[in-house]
């Protein structure tokens, strides 16, 4: 079936931190020629520009001034999704320590969230995106046709988190997994659209598997759906 004819549906994976989500939703894009959509990246993008303006996590009005304004762009790449904001390249530095720890709190701020979620429906309102974040099943695409809840165990996704930091970590591992609960933690707590599965998200537990074996299985769910698998791939 040509690409063009194929009935096209939206993904949204969701999970705590370090679960392999971006990996196995660039994987699965990448084999159904959708679009892959991080919106932890945007999240992280706003919690940067506002450290780097002075604003803490409280002046919650201000930093919603700052998301407002703000122009994200999400540009696919070889090495994953490039982060342009305000036209400057920010993807490498939405990635350290320092926001890992801010981005949780600044994440809460209602402003924030409505905002980053007017800009995801606005990208998903085509279909044939795969979006990976904490609220997607549940706020962002309630509608999504094929909704995926991955976790692993918390010592299997802070040694990922970890590799990934390379050779220069500049924190342990112990610390991290502290981190990355901690972050859990506030993410599943607050208010607003926490983490929590959708009730019809299908829940995937990636400890032990290779993200290729993870993205292959959602991918054949995602042909079922579109009817676009053949009997004998079934
Ligand atoms: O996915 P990633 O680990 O990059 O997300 C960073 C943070 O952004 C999360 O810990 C969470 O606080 C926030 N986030 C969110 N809602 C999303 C995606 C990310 O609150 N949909």
């Amino acid at each position: 079936m040509s690409p063009q004819l194929t009935p096209r549906i939206n993904i949204a994976i969701d999970g705590p931190a370090g679960a392999g989500k971006s990996t196995v939703a660039r994987m699965v894009a990448r084999d159904m020629q959708y679009i892959y959509v991080d919106t932890g990246a945007m999240y992280r993008t706003v919690t940067l520009k506002a450290m780097e303006a002075g604003l803490s996590a409280d002046e919650a009005s201000r930093v919603t001034d700052l998301a407002e304004s703000l122009d994200i762009r999400l540009l696919p790449g070889p090495e994953g999704q490039k982060v342009i904001a305000d036209g400057e390249d920010v993807s490498s530095r939405i990635r350290s320590l320092e926001v890992n720890r801010q981005v949780s709190h600044f994440a809460k701020i209602e402003g924030v969230r409505n905002r980053m979620a007017e800009l995801q429906r606005r990208m998903a309102k085509e279909k044939g995106v795969v979006m990976d974040g904490r609220d997607i099943g549940t706020h962002v695409l309630p509608d999504a046709e094929l909704k995926v809840f991955l976790t692993a165990s918390p010592r299997e996704r802070a040694l990922r988190r970890f590799k990934e930091l390379g050779d220069n970590p500049g924190v342990t591992l112990e610390q991290l997994e502290k981190d990355i609960a901690e972050r859990d933690r506030i993410d599943q707590e607050r208010e607003i659209a926490p983490l929590v599965r959708a009730a019809d998200a299908r829940l995937v537990d990636s400890t032990g598997r290779s993200a290729e074996q993870v993205a292959g299985e959602i991918v054949k769910w995602g042909q079922e759906i579109t009817g676009t698998i053949s009997a004998e791939e079934k």
